[in-house]
């Protein structure tokens, strides 16, 4: 078991999904968690189900995407806990299609949220993180934003652009402690790829060399380790969690 006490942790999109997966592990290892999402009913209620159980949460609405809901959620983080130590870019959409039917909407809006947001929230935590020198960054990729994928050229192109984002951010911090490293999950069974086609689905776990979707624990598993002691070394890399999908 990691031992996150006395350890501050945000995640963003964690109002449901894998995001919500992740922060009830890095509470039930001790941490405090923040619940930030745009859906803040759904956020206050994550936070009161993980305080009916024991935990230390809170929920804050965030846009990632919105340069000062950022600001201000670092601030809320900081006047509530004091310490900002592990921070995991979680919040991503979708909008597929294939590339010559994209919108130029639809492509301004995933390079935003999926991209765009995790620099927001990497460049406000780092200050913090600078001063403290330490902490943990985590960014959530996707295996597509390594091989692409056919009707995803947004989303691959932002999950590619976290991963450029991830090692540069790893350069610049590894001075004051702090690392940062990706995870790219392959198919995740969520309410996100509930929405597929049913051939999409086929066709995904047909090439899976484990034969099974992977669930949201095994992402928050990998989270809680590069969020420990035992990851200290590990900074700038990209972890696959995919089941063999891509080796
Ligand atoms: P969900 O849609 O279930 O959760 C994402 C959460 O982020 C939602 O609550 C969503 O709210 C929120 N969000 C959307 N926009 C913003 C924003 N601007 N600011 C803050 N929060 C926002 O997705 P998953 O749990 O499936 O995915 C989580 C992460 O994992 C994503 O980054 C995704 O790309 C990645 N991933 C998922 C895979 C999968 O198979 N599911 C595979 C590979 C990667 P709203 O509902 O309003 O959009």
């Amino acid at each position: 078991m990691m031992d996150f006490k006395g350890k501050t942790a945000l995640i963003t999109g964690s109002a449901r999904g894998i995001g919500k997966v992740i922060a009830e592990k890095l509470a039930e290892c001790g941490a405090r968690v923040v619940i930030s999402d745009v859906l803040q009913e759904l956020a206050d209620i994550t936070a009161q189900e993980f305080i009916g159980k024991g935990y230390t949460a809170i929920a804050i609405k965030t846009d990632v995407t919105n340069a000062s809901d950022v600001e201000h959620t670092i601030e809320e983080i900081l006047a509530k806990f004091q310490t900002l130590d592990i921070v995991v870019n979680n919040a991503g959409i979708t909008k597929d299609a294939l590339m010559i039917r994209m919108s130029e909407e639809d492509w301004d809006r995933v390079i935003n949220i999926n991209l765009k947001g995790a620099f927001l929230i990497t460049q406000s935590a780092a200050k913090v993180m600078m001063k403290q020198r330490s902490g943990r960054i985590i960014n959530i990729s996707s295996v597509v934003g390594c091989m692409g994928n056919a009707g995803q050229a947004n989303y691959a192109a932002s999950k590619a652009g976290l991963i450029g984002l991830t090692k540069s951010a790893a350069k610049e911090l590894a001075g004051r402690g702090i690392t940062v490293n990706a995870i790219a999950p392959g198919y995740i069974m969520t309410e996100m790829t509930e929405k597929l086609p049913q051939a999409a689905k086929d066709a995904f776990l047909s090439n899976i060399p484990l034969k099974r979707a992977g669930t949201p624990d095994d992402i928050a598993g990998v989270v809680a380790f590069l969020a420990s002691d035992s990851a200290g070394y590990i900074t700038g890399q990209v972890i696959g969690v995919n089941g063999g999908l891509l080796m």
